[in-house]
């Protein structure tokens, strides 16, 4: 096997300064880019730039190449399908494609009894999931529940719901109203003064149920509850173990809908094919995307029959959705998951992930929290463990530094590094990713 990292020219080398160049002249630069690389391919968990630098990509695309780069099985569907039927929309017509991969993806999921709505995007997949979820109750109920440090998406609707930055939504008011935001159990910092799991858990069920509900609106009025099961952009939270099923009863004593946003943590990456099936919670609603269509734009929200069959003719609809090139790639990424027992396999490695970062903590004052189900792992920099004091300017240098040494990764929330490498990995590859990163943690340890 090839040797990786293989860093040639210190990156950004000539042809990624070109590159970087011309986006700065033709692109609307709204983006936040980590670090300057500049892609050309990739095979597995190995990317290569446009200077022949290879990289470990403990990032996936952000969490969508479940699979890896280029897997053999995803490009042949997707030529396969290239050449029998490219596009015809569902808004009008049918076609065959659109019910088999909808029994594929329905034999994955923990909603029994489902139907699919194909979209796009993330951002999509939301939209639709509000839209349904007020739909299912008539119009009659305008209020959403959402948590704080959740991002759901950049489209007005789903921006409404996201509350990861306030940057993200600075200058974008008025977005959509009737959306209530409540505190995430982070029990690494519980809003709710407390370092007892347990005890963040309950406090912000209690804090739903006990303040919300009976001094700002009616439980009556609330059409649904949307959350992550494991906070992705806000820091790879994991809640305590109560809060995912007392969220289900809470929802299920007020007929509140319960909407599961696994855009990022689903498909296999925590160890179950949705990261809610980790608390064995049964949503109304999942949300998906990322890396459902192996790299192509593709979305689903899957529902229960009794509330997709709400939704009357005219209600909502696309004209891209269930794109049958991406429904391969998506039969595709389903089949091998089976075949290749990736769900296993994401759960095996990441136990090992954690084992290492969590023995790391133990000798560096620089880690905070280590966290994760899987391959979603978050590990939470500090500049001392007493005060918890984020260690955000670190955490951008530990992210270069690695990027120059052939390790890709990037931060999420305040100050975590985000680890979510395609679940198909080499053991001894990731291995050596997460010693260059401990070894690069190790000299920062020492700045502080
Ligand atoms: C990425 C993400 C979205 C938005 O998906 P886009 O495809 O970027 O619109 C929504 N929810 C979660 C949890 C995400 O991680």
């Amino acid at each position: 096997m090839e040797r990786v990292p293989d860093i040639k020219v210190e990156p950004p080398g000539p042809e990624a300064r070109n590159v970087i160049e011309k986006d700065q002249k033709l692109l609307m630069q709204s983006y936040v880019r980590w670090y300057p690389l500049v892609i050309k391919t990739g095979h597995g968990a190995v990317v290569e730039d446009v200077d022949g630098n290879k990289y470990i990509d403990m990032n996936a695309g952000i969490a969508v190449m479940a699979l890896g780069h280029n897997h053999p099985k995803v490009v042949e569907a997707i030529k396969r399908e290239a050449e029998k039927l490219q596009h015809y929309s569902l808004t009008d017509f049918y076609y065959e494609e659109a019910v088999t991969s909808a029994e594929k993806l329905l034999s994955v999921v923990p909603i029994k009894n489902g139907k699919v709505f194909y979209t796009n995007s993330g951002t999509e997949s939301i939209e639709g999931a509000l839209k349904i979820a007020r739909y299912y109750h008539e119009g009659k109920r305008q209020y959403i529940i959402a948590f704080l440090g959740a991002f759901h998406g950049r489209t007005m609707g789903s921006l409404s719901l996201t509350a990861s930055k306030a940057h993200y939504r600075e200058h974008f008011a008025p977005l959509v109203p009737g959306v209530i935001h409540v505190p995430y159990p982070y029990t690494y910092r519980c809003p709710f003064n407390t370092d007892d799991p347990k005890a963040c858990g309950e406090a912000v069920l209690g804090y739903i149920e006990d303040w919300i509900f009976t001094k700002l609106v009616e439980p009556s009025e609330v059409a649904a509850i949307f959350v992550e099961p494991i906070q992705g952009e806000g820091g790879y939270i994991v809640p305590p173990d109560n809060f995912l099923p007392g969220l289900r009863k809470l929802a299920d004593k007020y007929n509140i809908l319960l909407v599961d946003d696994e855009v990022q943590s689903g498909i296999a990456r925590t160890g179950k094919w949705f990261a809610i099936e980790n608390w064995n919670v049964v949503p109304d609603i999942i949300a998906m995307a990322k890396a459902i269509g192996g790299g192509l734009p593709l979305g689903a929200i899957v529902a229960k029959d009794n509330v997709m069959d709400a939704m009357k003719k005219g209600s909502h609809a696309n004209t891209f959705g269930g794109n049958p090139i991406a429904l391969a790639a998506m039969e595709a990424v389903i089949d091998t998951i089976k075949e290749e027992k990736l769900t296993e396999r994401a759960a095996k490695l990441g136990d090992m992930v954690l084992r290492y970062f969590n023995d790391l903590k133990e000798e560096l004052e620089i880690i905070g929290d280590v966290r994760g189900k899987g391959l979603m792992i978050g590990v939470e920099l500090v500049k001392n463990k007493k005060t918890k004091e984020p260690a955000s300017k670190e955490l951008g240098r530990i992210l270069d530094k690695s990027f120059k040494k052939g390790v890709l990764v990037i931060g999420s929330g305040v100050s975590s590094i985000r680890i979510a490498p395609p679940l198909v990995i080499d053991e001894d590859v990731l291995a050596r990713a997460i010693q260059i990163l401990g070894d690069i943690l190790k000299e920062e340890n020492k700045n502080l």
